[in-house]
């Protein structure tokens, strides 16, 4: 049998994020959603080792499940550390540089990352992510969990725009939510990222 995905704990409490983001959301968020992608990209391993040992299934939408899910699992396993109730505010260390770097500055970044998140077409996620090829940051969109994603760059700071994210407390104001998701971005943790990122180095 293949080793599982695990559903990890949070880091703080569910009630630790409000105002900006609140305990309901916090707990079906974590408990229920993130649990259904640990779920669902488990069930799609199960059934892989059922084709290793000859039965026949159905490969193609096993491996698009096995996409979805595993996606979905590890862009909210980065999400959660990467807030902090003692977050926001503007970074220091060496993502500082990067950004101003990459960006020109924290607000020209601010913006852009901004307008990724507020018009990722129907569910998905904005990303900061590191690209190694040339040793620099890139914003982008991801949809759903899985599409449009940048093969070989690693996400070091992510936002999830799907309606289960803010509906309960921001209703269908997408723009609200992102806005007050700024005031719990966990730097140290988006910094501790590209520090590890930076010395995996390039898979190509
Ligand atoms: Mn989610």
């Amino acid at each position: 049998m293949s080793k599982r995905y695990e559903l990890p704990p949070l880091p703080y409490k569910y009630d630790a994020l409000e105002p900006h983001i609140s305990a309901k959301i916090m707990e079906l968020h974590h408990s229920k959603h993130h649990k259904a992608y640990v779920d669902g990209a488990n069930k799609a391993l199960d059934l892989l080792d059922r084709a290793k040992k000859g039965e026949e299934i159905d490969v193609k939408a096993v491996m698009r499940d096995l996409s979805f899910h595993v996606g979905g699992h590890v862009l909210h396993s980065i999400f959660w550390p990467n807030m902090s109730p003692n977050g926001g505010g503007k970074p220091g260390g060496r993502i500082a540089d990067y950004i101003d770097r990459e960006f020109g500055s924290f607000e020209a970044f601010q913006n852009i990352f901004t307008k990724a998140a507020n018009t990722v077409e129907g569910v998905g996620w904005a990303v900061l992510a590191y690209d190694p090829l040339r040793d620099t940051l890139v914003v982008h969109q991801v949809e759903k969990h899985n599409l449009l994603h940048l093969q070989g760059h690693t996400p070091l700071l992510v936002i999830d725009v799907w309606e289960h994210a803010y509906y309960l407390q921001y209703l269908n104001v997408r723009p609200n939510y992102v806005k007050a998701w700024w005031n719990v971005v966990n730097w140290d943790d988006v910094d501790k990222r590209l520090e590890r990122a930076i010395n995996a180095g390039s898979p190509v």
